[in-house]
């Protein structure tokens, strides 16, 4: 037996290393970016008006002229006009290119309007105006080639619209490995199925398969009984080195029962074992291994709750460090808000409820369930303690990690 540390030195040691493969824009979104995205030209690309109003040479206001005679409007979209006499202004809206001879932008808000017949005139309300106002200068946000996104990032609408500013349609985003969930049990049967009294309906398979597809990730789900040879023969298709998978999540058959044959069938088909069993409460008997062909095998505990343990203390981490994102272990903390005393050397993941208080505290009270089997309980609850197996008092307002799922 490891301890928790250990197994996910292991695990971490042991990554999918995705590839870049190129994503059309709008498929990107979630994903890592595996390149940079540089300023195709100066941003802006142009001096750009900000304020609909009059554009003006500052050196008139400056000798002392408050009134303007408008030659003409500059819209956004066209091509920049020139002031034909500094005496003059010309109207401009927000978004237009600042027309030439012209460096300061006045608004309207700040302007009385005067039509003399087919003239208008423009006069300044206000006495105070600074040269180069209102106008978004060419290249102040970035120079043309500049890096405006670095591979790494996890793609958001805001990297969407840098990205697609740029021109970039397509992104080199990390690829995504592809989960075989299988489970295991002779007294499991699917949802539809109306269970007899001896059996229960498989809701493992649905719970991984939920979480992955909220990590974007694709997954097929098998289910074996507990026949040594059958599952022998099933796994071995789906550990093939051509098999589609690359990384396989077992539940249920990897303790030491008579039914647990995960371990020994594992070991028959020569996937290396890295570690069977941690020190941890729940989750102890996890497996974790793989073949030759570097597919990754995750043999959860088939008790719900410690499934969903291992699979956000462990799987979660290694998909995020398999896919390049930026410190794919980091953990909030979070503070116990009652004592809590647990005695066996393992590491406890304490089932909390969270709450934050008027400091902005993140607070974790107790909700201990009915042990590992009683997945109702991980409703009431948005995450899990993490309580170290050096210690077996825990006092209230310690901090410790805090794996939230909800
Ligand atoms: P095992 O790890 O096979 O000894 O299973 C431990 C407990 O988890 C047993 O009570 C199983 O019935 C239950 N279990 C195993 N697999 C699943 C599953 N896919 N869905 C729900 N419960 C399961
Ligand atoms: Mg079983």
């Amino acid at each position: 037996m490891i301890s928790l540390q250990e197994a996910t030195q292991i695990i971490q040691n042991h990554l999918f290393l995705s590839k870049p493969v190129e994503v059309k824009l709008m498929k990107t979104l979630g994903r890592v970016l595996r390149e940079e995205i540089r300023a195709d030209r100066d941003l802006p690309p142009y001096d750009r008006v900000t304020m609909d109003g009059i554009a003006i040479d500052y050196q008139s206001f400056a000798e002392g002229q408050k009134t303007f005679f408008m030659e003409k409007t500059q819209f956004a979209g066209m091509l920049p006009t020139h002031l034909s006499s500094p005496q003059y202004c010309i109207e401009v809206m927000t978004g237009a290119v600042l027309p030439v001879g012209t460096d300061t932008v006045i608004r309207y808000e700040d302007l009385e309007k005067e039509e003399k017949g087919e003239q208008t005139y423009f006069t300044l309300k206000i006495n105070e105006i600074r040269q180069g106002q209102n106008i978004h200068k060419q290249g102040s946000d970035s120079k043309q080639e500049d890096v405006l996104v670095s591979a790494g990032v996890k793609i958001s609408p805001a990297e969407i619209a840098v990205a697609s500013a740029v021109g970039k349609s397509s992104l080199w985003v990390s690829q995504k490995p592809l989960f075989a969930i299988v489970s295991n049990g002779d007294e499991l049967v699917d949802i539809e199925t109306k269970p007899l009294t001896h059996q229960i309906r498989r809701s493992n398979t649905y719970m991984l398969l939920s979480a992955l597809e909220q990590l974007k990730m694709k997954a097929d789900s098998f289910h074996l009984p507990d026949k040594q040879a059958i599952i022998e023969q099933k796994l071995s298709t789906i550990l093939a080195p051509k098999s589609v998978f690359d990384v396989v999540l077992l539940t249920g058959g990897v303790s030491a029962g008579k039914a647990d044959f995960i371990p020994k069938v594992l070991a028959d088909l020569g996937v290396e074992k890295l570690f069977h069993q941690v020190a941890q409460r729940p989750g102890k008997p996890f497996w974790f291994g793989k073949t030759k062909a570097n597919k990754m095998v995750f043999a959860l505990p088939g008790n719900p709750v410690s499934t969903f343990v291992c699979f956000h203390k462990y799987v979660v981490p290694w998909l995020r460090a398999s896919l390049f994102e930026p410190n794919p272990l980091t953990m909030p903390q979070a503070i116990l808000k009652e004592d809590f005393s647990f005695k066996p050397n393992l590491t406890y993941f304490l089932q909390v409820k969270t709450m934050i208080d008027e400091n902005q505290k993140l607070w974790a009270i107790p909700i201990e369930g009915g042990g590992s089997g009683d997945f109702a309980n991980l409703l009431e609850c948005d995450g899990f303690l993490e309580l170290p197996a050096e210690k077996s008092t825990f006092k209230a307002g310690e901090q410790y990690d805090f794996i939230r799922y909800r």
